[in-house]
């Protein structure tokens, strides 16, 4: 990317600002000001209700009482000492205020450079590191002319918008099916987590540097097939940025029907115990929306399509996968649906395999490992798919910042070097794992076959 002109953006934007305020003020300064109580009641329901504020809710320190409040439609964004971060618009406010908690409205997105007019569908000029969705294809196009021996990418399919989704491969003798273990990325589910697809933007840039010159990762694209999905829904991370304001959006841009409401929760539409366990929205309003059936989300379709495109004589060649989200610094591992170490399809050495290499993982980061419904129970989760339909070691990510950082989901763009080779280690283990996850908890002779 060029380095863009900061300083000089910024002073034209600012005698453009001064400019507009002297032009403003005579002509308007009645209908700016600040309409009373009663007159912003009379907003209509998309001004007053759509707009998705977070909030701290503080005395909060049970796991019951976090399904509690996510069972409002608000989503839960980061577990804090006695405390939980959420996010959600005025109906879910009011549910939670109803059970008796009370919350503090955080700051808005912050809004770097916003005055400085970005162009449409962009981000914020001080942001301007974040890649857009057109800017992501450039770079992966990029990548993909560079590194042409080990690197290839196919449209998997299209999100509700007509965007392409994109799997990058990586891997020696690229063109090949060859018989190696296989793992996949997927990346942004949830659109207002930016920073997951400049996770996958370095790891194709870094796989691509470095083979050939660094040996464990020479050997691993010698050894294995990465596969790499790094939008998963353009369309929620578009409409997130396209304002030059953050909207605080999570789900995709499909229209619910009979309902004004706009999107899915993609991660709560994956069709494994879907909608079973009180660990999603049932009205299109709610930010954790599962949808109206399992998988009705175009954008799980494609990947899950593509997934199971990789079961190649019977076997599926995915043996593990990491899902990038933001925030909290956190190593995710199945259930989400139940609170039960173990269950149907998930045995104790499963179990003790996923805890095994994701503490590995997690202390390479120092992110935090746990069962992800050790923090709140979730259902229709890519996690829950990955595993209990097609027994790929499924973990999510939760990356920067960590669960108390005041910037969220906007981190500025000066953390993505550093946040993103934060992971390069993990990411590592999980490819030298894979072809024998067991591995990790001396069961190889049992689970795995001699090779
Ligand atoms: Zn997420």
């Amino acid at each position: 990317m060029p380095q863009r002109p900061r300083r000089r953006a910024r002073r034209g934007a600012a005698a453009a600002a001064v400019l507009a305020l002297a032009l403003a003020v005579p002509l308007t300064a009645h209908a700016t000001a600040s309409p009373p109580a009663e007159q912003r009641a009379g907003q209509s329901a998309s001004e007053r209700d759509d707009r998705i504020r977070g909030y701290e809710i503080s005395g909060v320190d049970s796991r019951a009482e976090r399904e509690r409040i996510a069972g409002t439609g608000l989503t839960i964004d980061a577990v804090r000492e006695d405390a939980v971060v959420v996010s959600g618009d005025a109906t879910q406010r009011a549910r939670a205020e109803k059970l008796g908690h009370e919350l503090t409205p955080l700051s808005s997105p912050p809004k770097r450079g916003a005055a400085q007019q970005p162009g449409p569908r962009d981000f914020p000029p001080d942001d301007s590191d974040y890649h857009t969705y057109d800017e992501a294809r450039a770079a992966i196009d990029g990548y993909v002319e560079k590194y042409p021996e080990i690197m290839s990418q196919e449209v998997i399919g299209e999100s509700e918008e007509g965007r392409e989704i994109v799997a990058v491969k990586i891997s020696d003798n690229v063109a090949e099916d060859e018989a190696e273990p296989e793992v996949l990325f997927t990346h942004h589910q949830h659109a207002r987590e930016h920073l997951t697809v400049e996770m996958a933007l370095y790891t194709i840039g870094e796989f691509g540097a470095k083979y050939g010159s660094e040996e464990r990762i020479t050997d691993l694209v010698d050894g294995r097939e990465l596969w790499i999905v790094p939008d998963a829904n353009p369309d929620g991370g578009e409409y997130d940025i396209e304002s030059g304001e953050y909207q605080m959006w999570r789900k995709n841009r499909q229209p619910n029907e009979g309902s004004s409401a706009i999107g899915t929760d993609i991660n709560r539409n994956w069709a494994y115990q879907w909608g079973c366990c009180g660990g999603s929205g049932e009205s299109p309003s709610d930010e954790t929306y599962r949808g109206p059936a399992a998988a009705s989300s175009p954008e799980v379709g494609v990947i899950a399509d593509f997934t199971k495109s990789r079961v190649v004589g019977g076997e599926q060649q995915i043996a593990a996968h990491i899902d990038f989200h933001t925030y909290s610094e956190l190593v995710l591992w199945p259930y989400g649906y139940t609170h039960d170490d173990t269950a149907e399809g998930l045995t104790q050495d499963d179990r003790d395999a996923f805890a095994a290499v994701g503490t590995d993982m997690a202390e390479s980061n120092g992110y935090t490992p746990q069962q992800s419904s050790d923090l709140y129970v979730t259902d229709g989760s890519i996690n829950d798919w990955m595993w209990g339909d097609q027994k790929i070691f499924s973990y999510t990510f939760e990356m920067y910042p960590g669960p108390n950082d005041p910037d969220g989901f906007y981190p500025p763009d000066e953390v993505i070097p550093e946040e993103t080779a934060r992971n390069k280690e993990a990411m590592l283990i999980l490819l030298e794992n894979a072809d024998c996850m067991y591995r990790s908890i001396g069961k190889e002779g049992e689970y795995c076959e001699a090779s």
